[in-house]
C-alpha cells in the first residue's frame, strides 16, 4: 500500500499504515448480497412485501450492474472536493438509459399498481428526470414525488457505484479527510459498519449512492464530530448486531451494523429490517443522519 491515512486514528491503533481511508466496492456483488439479505430478512417481516419489491430491484441492479455498458468515464472534478458530485448532461444521459432498462425489467415482475407507477415513470422528459435526479442528490427528497424516488435513486446508484471504484483509484487518498458525506460522491452513508480487518473495531460509514465506505473514527458523531455525551442503544443485550450511536450535541444518532458477528448483514437491507430502532430514538427525539436508499418511498410519503 502506497498512501496512509491523514485522518485520525482510532485510540490504540497499532499499525495506521494499514488502514485505508477509502473502499471501493464491487457493485455487482454489493447488490447479489443485498438481494440475498433481503429475501432472508422478508421471512416472516411484515414489511414481507415491501422487502420484496426491494429483491427484485436490487435484484436488477445487480443484472445490469455486471452487464451494462456504461459509456464514457464522467467528467470528474480533480482539484477539491467530492469528484462525483457535479457530473454535468452526460452523466444524466447515462443514468437516465440504465433508468429505463431497470424499468423495463422490473416491469413485468411488479404487480399493477406499482407497473403503474413504472411506466408513468419511464415516461417523463429527460429535463424533468435530471431535475429530479439532481434534487435527490442534493438531500432535497421532498421536491420529488416520493413513488419514484426508490427507482431514480437506484438507477442513479448504479451508474455512480459503477465509477467509484476508478475515481477512488485516482484520488489521493492522504487528502481524505474524516467527513460526514460520502468523499467520492457527496452523499449521505446509510450506516456504518464495524470491520475487524486490518484491525478489530474499525468503523466505516457506507455510501448511499456510490457504495463506497470511509473511515469514521468511533465514539465521534458522525454528523457533527461531537466525541462526548455519545449513547449506543440496541434492541436486545450488549451483544446485539445492530446499535445506534446517539450523540447529545446534535441528537443525531448513525446504526452501526457489526459485519464480524453477522457477515451476511447488509447495511440497506438490514437498517429497513431494523425501523424499530429508529422510532424508539425517534420517540426519544433524536433524528436519523443518514439516507437509506430503499427506504425514499417511505421518507418522503407525507410530502408529496
Ligand atoms: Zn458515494
Ligand atoms: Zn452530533
Amino acid at each position: 500500500m502506497s498512501h496512509t491515512a491523514e485522518i485520525p486514528l482510532a485510540p490504540g491503533s497499532e499499525s495506521p499504515l494499514e488502514l485505508k481511508p477509502l473502499k471501493a466496492a464491487d457493485p455487482a456483488s454489493v447488490y447479489l448480497r443485498r438481494a440475498k439479505r433481503l429475501e432472508v430478512l422478508a421471512k416472516d417481516s411484515p414489511l414481507a412485501d415491501y422487502l420484496e419489491l426491494c429483491r427484485r430491484l436490487v435484484a436488477v441492479q445487480a443484472k445490469l450492474a455486471a452487464k451494462e455498458d456504461f459509456g464514457l468515464p464522467p467528467a470528474w472534478d480533480k482539484s477539491e472536493g467530492e469528484p462525483l458530485t457535479d457530473l454535468g448532461p452526460s452523466a444524466d444521459s447515462y443514468w437516465q438509459s440504465l433508468l429505463q432498462q431497470l424499468l423495463s425489467e422490473l416491469l413485468p415482475q411488479v404487480d399493477e399498481s406499482v407497473a403503474r407507477v413504472l411506466r408513468l415513470l419511464m415516461q417523463q422528459a429527460p429535463e424533468q428526470l435530471s431535475a429530479w435526479g439532481q434534487a435527490l442528490r442534493q438531500g432535497n427528497l421532498s421536491t420529488v414525488p416520493a413513488r419514484f424516488s426508490l427507482f431514480l435513486w437506484a438507477a442513479m446508484g448504479l451508474y455512480w457505484s459503477h465509477w467509484a471504484p476508478a475515481v477512488i483509484q485516482r484520488m489521493d487518498q492522504r487528502r481524505v479527510e474524516q467527513q460526514s458525506l460520502c468523499p467520492v460522491c457527496g452523499s449521505h452513508p446509510v450506516a456504518s459498519v464495524i470491520v475487524d480487518e486490518p484491525r478489530a473495531g474499525l468503523r466505516y460509514l457506507h455510501c448511499s449512492l456510490c457504495e463506497s465506505e470511509w473511515h469514521y473514527i468511533r465514539a465521534h458523531c458522525t454528523c457533527c464530530g461531537h466525541d462526548k455525551e455519545m449513547n449506543l442503544w440496541s434492541l436486545d443485550d450488549y451483544q446485539a448486531n445492530v446499535r445506534i450511536e446517539s450523540c447529545e450535541a446534535c441528537h443525531g444518532y448513525t446504526k452501526m451494523m457489526f459485519l464480524e458477528k453477522a457477515p451476511l448483514m447488509d447495511v440497506a437491507a438490514d437498517d429497513l429490517a431494523t425501523l424499530m430502532l429508529d422510532s424508539q430514538l425517534n420517540e426519544k427525539g433524536y433524528g436519523a443522519t443518514t439516507v437509506n436508499p430503499l427506504l425514499l418511498a417511505h421518507e418522503t410519503e407525507d410530502s408529496e
